[in-house]
């Protein structure tokens, strides 16, 4: 199986008296004929015709009984044919060269039966000898006569008339004809009797229709399917085998017909060339594209032509001389069949029936197995089967309800509820995502950053500035941080040493015009690419504000920390990044502040110095330019009036000479500022890197800053402080904030990175959850509840669920 093969292609030759023993010659091994043509004298003296040809084949049938033809073309294919290969045997030649008597064979006399009936003894005697297999065999007899197809076995008393012309029908399975009646034979005596009935209607036919049969190409397929008795295995075999005697292969438009025999001749020129081109396309390895529906012959064996089946020809001869010119071009066509390969696989298939019938078993089974096994371990009747609407909703509602705290843990019962609670999960999360959404819809109207339009509109009415995105560079080089800064703003005293919490906590207790942060002054709040834009007026936004921290306002946690009491709450949304940065570089990051600006301030002086050089070079390098040409000018004057010479030396006027004075200073006052921008370039290289380094710094730094200080919950915060060397601020704020993109890679990663300690800290987190019941954090929260239960769960799956009810740890 998967192996190359070559199709096999014979010889046989028409027994006669009359052999031309000069002209064909066999060789020793008799696997190759030579021909040999007498020189046409006619021609003239010279005579470049070509007169010998070799052709080597699998063997010459010269003189061979109808038996031991069937032994060499026939026996092995359709033996394989049983074991599941398809298989073609094709009989092509002239008229009377013995085609169908190789194929069908004399129906009269049993001892010089065919091919064809003794495919069929084959097979029957071949699935006697299996009785572990259920095989099954069908027949069919098509022939193509004119371009039309024609059903031989339709005259049975069973074939319905057929009412539509057949057609020929491509599937994944192969081709099949429709309209074409099959016949089931369950034994070689019916099978014998169906080919009988065949043949007569060729013959009849021939009368009646005035069809000559040497004009028509028949097909005889056997059919297989193979079941195995002895296992219930869905895989069965099938194969079919095709016996094609074709129509006569001379040239007939040569013979000057006309009418009828006009026709019938160049359909069988057509479909015989074409069956030529598809055999010449399979056996060009380069060519993918085979021609196989120019005619219903090669069509209709469109899937029994090369491909993955077994193929043998025949070519039926003549031996007498007067026939020399078919039979080379029928030996031609023998040695180009032989070009084609072809890779022979079984024809396996899935008995759907079986496979399911099986798999129920096995279902049942594992059932079993599983009710025995929850037996054994004393759990209760568990239900395996699918959940119903029923059931999902009540996962469901417990998942709300674990989401506000109402219930303590969602209870694990077998796989299916596991993934229906994650299920659930990405449900409400989503829901509420939707909320969060629409709640800051209502509040506020959001700005796509790329709608330059809209934030030009915004702009001029004044809530951003130029900018749009400064963060108190000189350069104009920002950070991409966001909008206007809080603290340079008029009114502000950036001065003092004020934490974010406490200006958003004063904001939120003042009211009216005491508050330092008045409706102009509030910022614009960056959410991820969108800008948020208070879409009321100053008065509004303030009240709005004031709601938003009544109605938000959370309970200090109460932390054994004396520093951390000294904190006053946080604000229920964080900062933008923009203001808490402009807070952070006079706070924490201050010094680091300090350093970046005075690097940036030397880089910027040497900046400022290259680029004076650079102008100086340039203005040099000008009059360099100028005196040159001054030169020049001067030499070609000289040239002009004649030079004078003294002993060999060069004699040039004052005005020459100071010019190449003044080139030989400009060159030196070139190569000397050169050097200079040089050296200002290193240095400006140097510096650009400090420069960066501090930028890097400090926007770390601010990260970590503003991570502990507004994102990461305080009480997670005071768990990553215990027994462990990491700072909360080492959590990267993209880990916690990008956990709302339901990214399980990242959460699985956060499991590790946030929960080291592991089942301690989930009860930690559900009693913060507990006293935590607002609506706005909860996207967050809910995933870090759910990164608890995920952590319960593969702890419980692997069996390590001990401590997993253990008070928290002080
Ligand atoms: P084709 O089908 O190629 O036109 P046939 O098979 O009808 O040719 O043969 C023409 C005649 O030659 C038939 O009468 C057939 O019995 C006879 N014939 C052909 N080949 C042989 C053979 N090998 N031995 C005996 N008779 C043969
Ligand atoms: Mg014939």
């Amino acid at each position: 199986m998967g192996t190359r093969k070559k199709v096999q292609a014979f010889v046989r030759v028409r027994p006669t008296d009359d052999f031309a023993h000069e002209m064909i010659k066999y060789g020793e091994d008799n696997k190759s004929i030579d021909i040999h043509l007498k020189k046409d004298t006619r021609r003239g003296v010279v005579n470049n015709q070509q007169t010998d040809w070799s052709f080597k084949l699998d063997g010459v049938l010269h003189n061979a009984s109808q038996d031991l033809v069937y032994e060499t073309v026939a026996k092995d294919a359709v033996s394989q044919a049983l074991d599941g290969y398809n298989g073609t045997i094709m009989c092509y030649g002239q008229t009377g060269a013995g085609k169908t008597y190789t194929m069908t064979g004399a129906t009269e006399n049993y001892k010089h039966r065919g091919i064809l009936p003794r495919a069929l003894q084959q097979v029957f005697r071949m699935i006697e000898e299996r009785p572990t297999h259920a095989i099954t065999v069908r027949v069919s007899y098509l022939e193509i006569y004119n371009e039309n197809l024609f059903d031989l076995l339709s005259t049975l008393p069973y074939v319905g008339p057929s009412v539509t012309p057949m057609t020929i029908v491509e599937n994944p399975q192969g081709i099949f004809i429709k309209g074409l009646s099959v016949h089931l034979t369950s034994q070689e005596e019916d099978a014998f009797s169906l080919l009988f009935e065949g043949e007569t209607n060729r013959i009849i036919a021939s009368h009646t229709m005035n069809k000559n049969s040497s004009r028509s190409h028949c097909i005889f397929t056997i059919y297989m399917e193979a079941h195995s008795r002895t296992l219930s295995d869905e895989k069965y075999i099938t194969s079919k085998i095709n016996l094609v005697d074709l129509a006569g292969s001379e040239r007939l438009s040569k013979t000057g017909s006309e009418g009828r025999v006009l026709k019938e001749a160049t359909y069988i020129n057509k479909s015989l060339s074409f069956l030529e081109q598809a055999i010449i396309a399979l056996g060009d390895q380069n060519r993918d594209h085979v021609p196989f529906r120019q005619s219903k012959l090669t069509h209709a064996l469109k899937d029994s032509l090369g491909g993955n089946c077994n193929m043998v020809l025949v070519t039926n001869i003549y031996g007498e001389a007067a026939q020399l010119d078919e039979t080379l071009s029928s030996l031609r066509f023998a040695s180009r069949m032989k070009l084609v390969t072809t890779e022979p696989a079984i024809n396996e298939k899935y008995d759907a029936e079986r496979m399911v019938k099986n798999l129920e078993k096995e279902l049942a089974l594992l059932k079993q197995e599983l009710a025995i096994h929850d037996s054994l371990s004393n759990r209760t009747l568990v239900n395996y089967d699918p959940m119903d609407e029923i059931q999902i909703a009540e996962i469901n509602s417990q998942v709300r309800r674990y989401l506000e705290g109402t219930l303590d843990e969602i209870d694990i019962i077998n796989l299916r509820q596991i993934q229906e609670v994650f299920n659930q999960f990405r449900v409400v999360l989503s829901q509420q995502e939707q909320e969060v959404e629409s709640a800051l819809r209502r509040k506020y109207t959001l700005i796509d950053k790329n709608d330059f339009a809209a934030i030009s509109a915004v702009q001029k009415v004044g809530l951003m500035d130029i900018e749009g995105n400064l963060v108190g560079e000189p350069d104009g080089q920002s950070f991409g941080l966001g909008v206007a800064p809080f603290s340079v703003k008029p009114g502000k005293k950036p001065k003092t040493k004020k934490t974010p919490k406490d200006q958003f906590s004063s904001s939120a207790r003042k009211e009216g015009a005491s508050s330092p942060v008045s409706g102009k002054d509030f910022d614009v709040a960056s959410i991820s690419k969108t800008q948020l834009i208070p879409s009321s007026k100053d008065g509004d936004l303030k009240d709005m504000l004031a709601r938003e921290r009544e109605t938000s306002s959370i309970e200090p946690l109460i932390s054994d920390s004396p520093k951390e009491e000294l904190r006053a709450p946080r604000p229920s949304t964080p900062p933008s990044r923009t203001v808490a940065f402009e807070e952070f570089k006079n706070e924490r990051g201050s010094e680091i502040n300090r350093i970046f600006k005075e690097n940036k301030s030397i880089l910027n002086e040497r900046k400022k110095r290259a680029s004076e050089t650079t102008q100086r070079i340039n203005a040099i390098k000008q009059e360099i330019d100028e005196t040159k040409d001054a030169l020049n000018f001067q030499k070609s004057l000289r040239e002009k009036q004649g030079e004078y010479e003294n002993k060999g030396l060069m004699i040039i006027d004052e005005e020459e000479f100071l010019l190449i004075l003044k080139l030989k200073d400009l060159k030196k006052q070139y190569r000397n500022e050169y050097q200079e921008l040089r050296d200002l370039r290193a240095e400006i290289q140097y510096c650009q890197r400090l420069v960066d380094q501090c930028r890097h710094r400090l926007l770390m730094e601010f990260d970590i800053w503003y991570n502990e200080s507004f994102m990461i919950p305080e009480d997670v915060q005071v768990a990553l402080k215990l027994g462990s060397s990491i700072r909360p601020g080492m959590v990267p704020i993209s880990r916690i904030v990008c956990l709302g993109e339901d990214d399980q890679d990242r959460f699985s990663h956060l499991q590790q990175t946030v929960l080291p300690e592991g089942l301690d800290s989930i009860t930690f987190y559900n009693a913060k959850v507990k006293t935590d019941q607002k609506a706005y954090g909860s996207i967050r929260r809910a995933w870090w509840r759910a990164a608890c239960i995920i952590n319960a769960l593969n702890l419980r799956r692997t069996g390590v669920d001990q401590g997993y009810d253990k008070p928290i740890r002080p």
